[in-house]
């Protein structure tokens, strides 16, 4: 089921989240919907905060190109309770995007490599090495459910200049919603 999004101006994207205790049917259930959701809205990754959803869980899928020539969306991903072990001291410089944050992208520097924790939906923890896109997806989710947005990764002139944007997001997307 397509869950509705929180966008930029909502307070519930600057809580930190509760962390999960116990894998019930609920947090299953909700593990479905994000992943519903985020292929609906063409999304790679997707946080319990941007579903209304104050809790330390959040997923990724891929999409890749089928034989037909269509994009099919593969290995969803669950990270319950993440964790960042480790970040390299190298930084790589790329664009980011936020379905809380619609047709808005600017550039963030993160570590390139990282080490991580997380439960699975089995309860099961697992390590996972990532590089890349990979590394920036699990920070930008991993940013959600600590409360914090990829523009407050942007210092400087390049933040005061997506101020009239985000203003404009807050207007057509958040206040909307919300009458
Ligand atoms: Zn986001």
């Amino acid at each position: 089921m397509r869950l509705p999004l929180a966008f930029y101006g909502d307070p519930i994207l600057r809580k930190k989240a509760a962390p999960i205790k116990e894998i019930t049917n609920e947090i299953r259930q909700l593990a479905q919907d994000m992943i519903d959701t985020v292929v609906a809205e063409h999304g790679v990754g997707l946080a319990g905060p941007q579903v209304h959803q104050s809790l330390t869980i959040f997923i990724t899928v891929d999409y890749v190109e089928q034989e037909d020539g269509k994009w099919a969306c593969e290995n969803p991903r669950v990270y319950l309770n993440p964790k960042i072990l480790s970040r390299s001291e190298e930084l790589e410089t790329d664009e980011e995007g936020c379905l809380s944050i619609p047709d808005l992208r600017a550039s963030v520097a993160r570590p390139v490599k990282i080490e991580i924790e997380a439960m699975d939906l089995e309860g099961k923890i697992f390590k996972e090495e990532l590089h890349g896109f990979n590394a920036r997806r699990f920070m930008h989710e991993n940013d959600h459910v600590n409360g914090v947005l990829f523009i407050d990764r942007i210092r400087g002139k390049e933040r005061k200049e997506l101020e009239g944007a985000l203003r404009q997001i807050k207007k057509d997307y958040y206040l909307k919603v919300k009458k």
